[in-house]
């Protein structure tokens, strides 16, 4: 395989369309994507004939507005090019009103209350800075998706939105560090996705992997990840097979798949991409997991994207390595290797650090989700706190320019702002914690929450947001300013000093940490109940709206969704586990109580000792009993969640009352399931799911 020659071949790139587009209309086209303008009519009629002339010699057939509504999945309505011309002929036809708009009916995507406040339709608009691609035989158009009356009914447009309100507010700064040639300011991401590949007939063997995504019952298997032997661990031939083919199909697609390695948990694996604007990233993540669970079906696998598929090993998340840099090609979280540089990437650093101090709710609120609660604050993971990893050499910089105290590292005397060039720091995973959910890598902030399944879309809007508010805020002050220098000292001296408290360079997956938290006044929102309501919080409304990112109505609306999410999740699971215990498991240990009972007959008339078999059907029978009893409390709490009508209390019943009655039913079973003879057991077992790959 040759990888620069397939790579891209089935994107209508850069290089595709300086080939196939006049002169002018690339220009024109290039300025819109630069700009952000709307495209001319002429124009986009131009691009849409060569780029369906481009999809029709590769094969394609259809067109597709591909868009991601609020479900957190990609949407596609596939639209045949032809078009009749008489005498019961067609031909291939596309126009730039159909490039740049479609309408698909948005009526059955959920749009949290909009769609009564406003009209039923939406439309999708093309987002040219994000390539169109092939996917099968169609088109793919990258696509915003609105209502009639412009609010956002998908999760790129604030994503937009938001890297255009940061690009504003860092070019604004940086013009009073005296930086002048810089228009435009990227935000960045790199997304690295955790996933498991289990045996595709084993999945189909258990109804809550196909209908949760989960395991909801599950005895550990004798071996866990506590060898700690499959992290980077060799990857085994059929895995690998999988994984090459994956890359070749990402590299098709012009995703730059870089590393591939075996995760902690036994058949868990990352994949990680060359990181790119968050916007592009994004759509690209969202592709590529489209494609993870596609190739695993040819491979015999499922691919399992989510959070946490098995109890008592590590979920999976979608490590979000973000930065910031100019159209220039500066990175502005690098130290650099000038004094000038130094006082400028000390201004960045720190105004990320007063932002996620002032929002951490809100980014602990942009990665919640019934998946996802249970790698962040539940009972075996690590609590839900924000708080910030610089590493030793930088926190030693910091906390010394904050106390005024002399920085003696590296031979230095003292650090001044702006004077002085900063020691190189660590960009490899050497000086990595790996408990910290934001921590500082050498040049890069990687916040570590994110849930596997989730799109990188939510939490980077909110980032982008959040830092583009700090950033006005330092602006609002230097501007006012007589000395520059003196002022910029000042600032950064308190920005950090005010913010200490969210910095935290120990284990966070100590005990004493959610302890030490609280004191410091940190946030610990637990649960999604907890969590997504901040967003209508006043102060993060008004950052929200102030930078154009979202309306006041479109949170409101987007809290609604992500509770009945979050309710209709867990009423699925609690559904599936009545299910499987009334239909599947009781009577399988029914039934093997009904041969140790038979046993033990055929022993006693024997004369043979019978106390094992009698010890084993007075487990069972009573484990059997205590599941029954669980199983109709859970059928009836759950029956009960619908009485409730306000969505956030219901959110909370389905925290408080009904995940509590699926654990009470799940402990009987799995120890019902560790007494049984395997044989007997419904389904697949841990150890089958976790281990048969590597057979
Ligand atoms: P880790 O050691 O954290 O597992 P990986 O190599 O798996 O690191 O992934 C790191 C990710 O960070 C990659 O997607 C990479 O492209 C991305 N990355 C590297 N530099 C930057 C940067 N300046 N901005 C954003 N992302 C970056
Ligand atoms: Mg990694």
């Amino acid at each position: 395989m040759n990888i620069p020659e397939i790579f891209g071949t089935d994107v209508f790139n850069e290089s595709v369309m300086q080939q196939r587009l006049p002169k002018t209309v690339y220009k024109s086209l290039k300025k819109t994507i630069q700009s952000g303008k709307p495209l001319d009519i002429e124009v986009a009629n131009v691009v849409a004939s060569a780029m369906k002339d481009w999809a029709v010699e590769k094969g394609c057939t259809h067109y597709t507005h591909w868009f991601q509504p609020m479900t957190g999945v990609t949407a596609e309505k596939h639209d045949s090019f032809i078009s009749p011309i008489g005498d019961g002929k067609v031909i291939m036809e596309f126009s730039g009103k159909e490039l740049v708009k479609g309408e698909p009916d948005a009526s059955s995507f959920p749009s949290g209350g909009l769609r009564a406040t406003f009209e039923a339709r939406g439309y999708t608009a093309w987002d040219p800075t994000s390539y169109a691609f092939i996917k099968g035989k169609t088109l793919c158009i990258p696509t915003a998706f609105c209502s009639y009356t412009g609010e956002a009914l998908d999760k790129k447009t604030p994503l937009l939105r938001s890297m255009e309100a940061l690009s504003q507010s860092a070019v604004r700064l940086l013009k009073l560090f005296g930086v002048e040639d810089v228009t435009r300011v990227t935000a960045n991401v790199g997304p690295e996705q955790e996933y498991f590949l289990v045996d595709r007939d084993m999945y189909a063997q258990r109804k809550d992997l196909i209908f949760t995504g989960r395991t909801l019952f599950g005895a550990p298997a004798p071996k866990g990840q506590e060898l700690e032997d499959h992290y980077f661990g060799m990857i085994r031939t059929r895995v690998n097979e999988y994984m090459e083919d994956l890359d070749e199909q990402l590299w098709r697609l012009g995703i730059c798949a870089k590393t591939k390695h075996n995760e902690v948990a036994p058949a868990q694996h990352e994949m990680a991409p060359i990181f790119d604007t968050t916007n592009i990233a994004t759509d690209h993540n969202q592709l590529m997991m489209e494609i993870m669970k596609r190739t695993a079906r040819k491979h015999g696998f499922k691919c399992l994207l989510h959070e946490k598929p098995f109890a008592g090993v590590n979920g999976s998340g979608k490590h979000n390595n973000w930065s910031i840099s100019t159209n220039t090609g500066v990175n502005l979280l690098d130290p650099g290797t000038t004094p000038s540089e130094n006082a400028q990437f000390l201004t960045f650093l720190v105004a990320v650090i007063k932002a996620v101090n002032d929002y951490q709710d809100l980014l602990r609120a942009s990665v919640a989700s019934a998946g996802n609660d249970h790698r962040l604050g539940a009972n075996e993971a690590p609590p839900a706190i924000i708080s910030i990893f610089l590493g030793d050499e930088l926190n030693a910089i910091v906390e010394a320019l904050a106390d005024g105290h002399k920085y003696e590292g590296k031979g230095k005397v003292q650090m001044e702002i702006g004077v002085d060039v900063l020691p190189s720091f660590p960009k490899d995973s050497t000086d990595r914690n790996r408990t910290s959910p934001f921590a500082f890598t050498g040049n890069k902030f990687e916040f570590r929450m994110p849930g596997s399944r989730l799109s990188c879309a939510g939490p980077m809007t909110i980032l982008n947001t959040i830092v583009a508010e700090v950033l006005d805020e330092f602006y609002d002050e230097l501007s006012k300013a007589d000395n520059f220098q003196s002022a910029l000292d000042d600032l950064i001296k308190r920005t950090i000093s005010e913010n200490k408290n969210i910095i935290f360079n120990g284990n966070g997956y100590s005990e004493e940490w959610p302890i030490e938290a609280e004191k410091r006044g940190l946030l610990n929102l637990k649960s999604t109940p907890d969590a997504v309501p901040v967003f209508l919080a006043d102060k993060n409304v008004r950052v929200l709206s102030k930078h154009g990112v979202y309306t006041k109505v479109e949170l409101e609306s987007r809290v609604e969704i992500l509770l009945e999410e979050y309710c209709k999740t867990i009423n699925i699971e609690a559904l599936t586990m009545v299910d499987m215990a009334k239909k599947d498991i009781l009577p399988a240990v029914m039934t093997y109580i009904k041969e140790l009972g038979e046993t033990a007959a055929t022993a006693d008339a024997l004369g043979a000792d019978v106390t094992v078999e009698k010890e084993m059907i007075t487990k069972l029978s009573s484990l059997c009993t205590a599941a029954y009893k669980a199983l109709g409390e859970l059928e009836n709490a759950d029956a009960a969640a619908s009485d409730i009508t306000d969505i956030e209390e219901m959110a909370r019943y389905y925290h408080d009352v009904v995940l509590v009655k699926m654990a009470e039913l799940r402990a009987p079973a799995d120890q019902m399931e560790a007494l049984c003879g395997e044989k007997y057991w419904p389904y697949p077992t841990y150890e089958k799911l976790m281990f048969s790959a590597s057979i």
